[in-house]
């Protein structure tokens, strides 16, 4: 059957800003022409005034709708990818968190599997390894039994296993080895970006110089303004601030970046270098109180109170429940950034960060029909991913 539809009535959402009464033409999955009048005898899908995006691409997801995809069954990783899907979400990197070597292996594996195969859900798009190379007084909710330093050959193994799928890997740069952890994410073209760091602004400009260029969930277990021995310095994030050319992602769930925040980090860094992520665990999309960060069987325990997983004696956040539909509500209802910008954080740019920006990110002529209609309120009506309403 041919995959043809006009989508129409619509404020259709494009990078450089808003059209009213817009319109999007689909064929055989890709985006055919935009705005344009409805040809005849076309299948016609009425916005009802809503608006018409691009499907959301988020480039840190742990989990969702009670799976992680550390969980080792297709069948969790699948849930994750539909659950995420269900609010807007038409792709995603998969993010591991801070393991054993076996264990971050075997969810490689059987995510790789998925990937090969997938029909439905949000797109995986590649990997995110998040760890285990970080220093203990960041860890912030990973777990400090499995960190450690990298050596080359350990890092050569896992890039074989996953079969060239691996987008990012993040590592705290003042740990030993790290320009060699650099270098080898430049020989194999992985984004190489700084998490769970307790460097000073020296180190952390040192990391960009090797080739550390991007920052995972800035503000949150990152470094700022700090004392080193009865010597003040700068952290992580005035590094970053002044070197236009590193990119940054920001948790979207109104509860690990307060409003101003995230306003200074829009001002400062522009829409381009920002991608906007959930960083969601397995309760994102459930109504769940108690629940399991990382793998179901040896992960940590946490509570979900005031909308965010907490760590049960509230030292720490354990990652957001937060879906993609929540973060734009967050960035543009309530904190106030117009809607092309916000648009753009959660999906051109992350799109552009995953090495597919020439095939989805934003509405364009011969791009993948990935759409997003979504009401006056900004709740989720209909997703398509590549032309197809799931
Ligand atoms: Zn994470």
């Amino acid at each position: 059957m041919k995959n043809l539809f006009w989508i129409g009535n619509g404020k259709v959402v494009l990078p450089q800003g808003v059209v009213q009464g817009g319109s999007i033409l689909v064929e055989n999955g890709k985006i055919a022409a935009i705005n344009s009048n409805c040809p005849k005898g076309v299948e016609v899908i009425d916005a009802q005034e809503g608006y018409v995006l691009p499907g959301f691409i988020d480039i840190h997801v742990h989990g969702g709708g009670g799976s992680d995809f550390m969980d080792l069954s297709e069948k969790d990783v699948c849930t994750v990818c539909n659950t995420h899907c269900a609010y807007g979400t038409t792709a995603l990197v998969a993010t591991t968190m801070t393991c054993s070597d076996d264990l971050l292996e075997d969810a490689i594996s059987c995510i790789r599997s998925v990937m090969k195969k997938q029909t439905l859900g949000a797109q995986i798009l590649g990997l995110h390894l998040e760890g285990p190379y970080f220093a203990a007084t960041s860890k912030g909710a990973q777990p400090v039994k499995e960190l450690r330093i990298p050596t080359r050959e350990n890092l050569e193994h896992i890039i074989r296993v996953a079969e060239g799928s691996i987008i990012r890997w993040d590592a705290a740069p003042e740990l030993p080895n790290m320009q060699m952890f650099a270098q080898v994410m430049k020989e194999n073209g992985i984004l190489c970006s700084i998490a769970h760091s307790g460097a000073n602004a020296t180190i952390t400009t040192q990391a960009f110089d090797w080739g550390f260029s991007h920052i995972t969930h800035f503000y949150n277990a990152c470094t700022t303004f700090h004392k080193e021995n009865g010597i003040v310095h700068s952290g992580n994030i005035e590094a970053t601030y002044i070197r236009p050319e590193i990119t940054i992602e920001l948790i979207g769930d109104g509860r690990h970046i307060p409003m101003e925040s995230m306003l200074l980090a829009k001002q400062i860094k522009g829409a381009d270098k920002i991608c906007i992520i959930t960083d969601a665990m397995r309760a994102a999309g459930t109504s769940e109180t108690v629940s399991i960060l990382g793998p179901r069987n040896g992960g940590t325990k946490v509570v979900v109170k005031d909308n965010v997983a907490q760590l049960p004696d509230f030292s720490f956040y354990a990652g957001s429940i937060a879906t993609m539909d929540r973060c734009l509500r967050t960035a543009h209802v309530y904190y106030g950034i117009p809607l092309n910008e916000v648009s753009r954080m959660l999906s051109l740019t992350p799109a552009r960060l995953s090495g597919v920006e020439h095939c989805k990110g934003s509405l364009e002529v011969g791009k993948d029909a990935d759409i997003v209609i979504m009401d006056k309120d900004f709740y989720v009506q209909k997703v398509f991913v590549q032309g197809i309403l799931h």
